[in-house]
């Protein structure tokens, strides 16, 4: 598998490439900005970028898809209950850095809990996780997790923005992500990687969760 995550834009957002082979078919998961360092590991790994995957509507996350579809002519996938970022994503970034970084992308598909979604020969689950925003999504491919603002190395996202809450993010990370194999990877939106046998031993948001009083 090609796997490399690149570190983008003001508040260090993880972007992830991902694709079953170099000189294949790819995916980029929340392109942060700064296009053209995208667009540098695509062409150097001769990938085909065909999706766009968004885990929420945050602008930290989403502010390249526009340009990166336009210039890549892949389709952006997002959940409906975050789609609306995309069209107040300017305005997003004005608040964010006082500047206009990014326009809107034209190729949307939405997103629901169960998809499956094809990159070459991988296969994507998508998990609809919500809590830091109404519609944050996971994607799980065996053995990784691209979980967003979900969960982070000893810590979750934050739960008081807009659409966000504690008791929903605790639920969807029991719901959906406690029963995943424990050495699956989870790939953060921010931070380093970690795996989920680590976060349900020593999370002290996750502690206390179904099964960590076994
Ligand atoms: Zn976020
Ligand atoms: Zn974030």
């Amino acid at each position: 598998m090609f796997l490399e995550r690149l570190v983008l834009g003001m508040l260090g957002t993880n972007c992830f490439v991902l694709a079953e082979r170099a000189g294949g078919e790819a995916a980029v998961i929340d392109p942060a900005g700064e296009v053209r360092k995208i667009i540098s590991v695509l062409k150097k790994n001769e990938l085909r970028c065909g999706k766009i995957l968004l885990t929420h509507g945050h602008a930290d996350h989403v502010s390249g898809c526009g340009p990166l579809s336009e210039a890549t002519g892949a389709t952006v996938y997002i959940h409906p209950l975050d789609a609306d970022a995309l069209r107040s994503i300017k305005n997003q970034l004005v608040g964010l850095t006082g500047r206009v970084l990014a326009t809107r992308p034209q190729r949307i598909k939405h997103l629901s809990h169960g998809d499956r979604l094809e990159v070459g020969e991988l296969e994507l689950e998508v998990l609809h996780t919500p809590g830091h925003t109404l519609g944050g999504v996971s994607f799980y491919l065996p053995g990784h997790l691209f979980c967003g603002d979900l969960i982070f190395a000893g810590s979750i996202g934050r739960t008081d923005l807009k659409g966000g809450s504690l008791q929903a993010l605790l639920q969807a990370v029991e719901e959906h992500v406690w029963d995943l194999p424990g050495e699956t990877v989870i790939h953060p939106g921010h931070g380093p990687e970690t795996t989920l046998e680590r976060e349900k031993r020593s999370n002290p948001f996750l502690i206390g969760l179904r099964g960590g009083r076994s």
